[in-house]
């Protein structure tokens, strides 16, 4: 994502209406590392923002990924995570407490996508998620 200001700019060139919630919202991501759920965000939001709806949050976030400033994330089964860094990195994720983190590697080289598929794909891109347990989970055992 670009900053706060540049992508208020897109909004405007767009049409769309930039409110003080979707300022708001656009501040929650700008450098956001967590890779917050549309619900995390609105809850963050919802005590300093009383006017702020859901609806609001999960719109602005489907304007920011189709002007391409966010990327939605598939790793957790259970909900949509979003990332304000679109630059090609992958992900893990804790299976017991969902924290996401950021894996900056490539692994282009170490894939092998198989003969019959290259035959028929000109492969454009990847995604690899990892699942496990973070240091805080393997220290306080189960829940
Ligand atoms: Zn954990
Ligand atoms: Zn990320």
């Amino acid at each position: 994502m670009k900053n706060v200001d540049q992508v208020i700019r897109a909004f405007r060139d767009r049409g769309y209406k930039v409110t003080p919630q979707r300022i708001a919202i656009l501040e929650v991501l700008e450098g956001n590392k967590t890779h917050p759920s549309a619900d995390d965000i609105y809850v963050s939001l919802r005590r300093k923002h009383p006017t702020m709806s859901f609806t609001t949050v999960y719109n602005t976030l489907e304007t920011l990924k189709e002007l391409g400033e966010i990327q939605e994330l598939t790793i957790d089964q259970r909900r949509l995570h979003y990332d304000p860094d679109i630059t090609l990195h992958h992900h893990i994720m804790c299976t017991q407490c969902g924290h996401i983190d950021d894996i900056f590697a490539d692994y282009t080289q170490a894939i092998q996508v198989p003969e019959e598929i290259l035959r028929r794909f000109h492969v454009n891109g990847h995604s690899v998620q990892f699942y496990g347990l973070c240091s805080y989970c393997q220290d306080h055992g189960d829940a």
